[in-house]
């Protein structure tokens, strides 16, 4: 039920939250009301089946990006690590064997998956309608590029996230997102205004020269997956997530 996709060098997986009924099934975010052990526990697991510690973040919808290095070697122990108060990390695991992964958890909003070529430097976004409309894809891509050089090649990936045709937004919002994102501008399926975010994001990613082919949506729009968490379907829902691993 998972993906597992290769972004450059770097190995990334996107959770799901498989079948069944339940809307905490699968679920890996502290704060939606879960108990708190049994969402450690799956953290662990998926420490265990990416064979390295996970970073984990405290998402705000905030356009902060946070850069975690081989000086940040021995700041936490064990398999799960943060949370780090942002809504995007940049793990740079040059000379750094065994560096985290991180990891973005979401339910209809965006998780970007970043990565140099060689998958040494990656990172995992959170965008949501506010961070996009911020900036925080441009400012991930930048700290990637002030660590790698400004002609870094870089590839994303832009996992399930809810689409144009169901994320409802009032008129005079998709009019104020669309002036700074104009692919944001998008129509219900039953007619009224909305925000196509997946198509903004591409757009944005693609403006900075960010590998386009690599530019790869995977997977259908959140609210309409059932496999998925939808925080529009099922407020009570829990949170899936992409994680990105460095190539080494
Ligand atoms: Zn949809």
């Amino acid at each position: 039920m998972d993906t597992r996709l290769l972004l450059g060098a770097a190995p990334a997986l996107l959770t799901a939250a498989g079948p069944g009924g339940g809307s905490l099934r699968a679920n890996l975010a502290l704060n939606v009301g879960d108990d708190p052990a049994l969402v450690h526990g799956r953290r662990a697991g998926l420490s265990r089946r990416l064979g390295r510690a996970v970073v984990w973040m405290a998402q705000t919808h905030s356009t902060r990006v946070d850069v975690v290095s081989g000086s940040d070697a021995g700041r936490w122990e064990g398999p799960e690590w943060g949370p780090l108060e942002c809504d995007g990390v940049v793990v740079d695991a040059r000379d750094w064997p065994g560096a985290p992964a991180v990891a973005v958890v979401v339910a209809d909003c965006l998780p970007v998956l970043l990565a140099t070529a060689d998958g040494m430097t990656v990172a995992a976004v959170h965008a949501g309608r506010r961070g996009l409309a911020g900036g925080i894809l441009t400012e991930a891509v930048a700290r990637l590029r002030s660590l790698r050089g400004e002609s870094a090649e870089v590839h994303a990936v832009i996992g399930p996230a809810i689409c144009g045709r169901c994320y409802e937004v009032p008129d005079s919002l998709r009019a104020e997102v669309a002036r700074t994102h104009p692919a944001a501008w998008a129509t219900t399926s039953w007619g009224t205004a909305s925000l196509d975010l997946p198509a903004a994001a591409r757009e944005e990613l693609a403006g900075l020269g960010v590998d386009v082919r690599a530019v790869r949506a995977v997977g259908a729009c959140t609210r309409e997956t059932p496999v998925l968490h939808s925080y529009r379907r099922d407020p009570a829902c829990g949170r899936q997530a992409g994680v990105i691993a460095p190539a080494r």
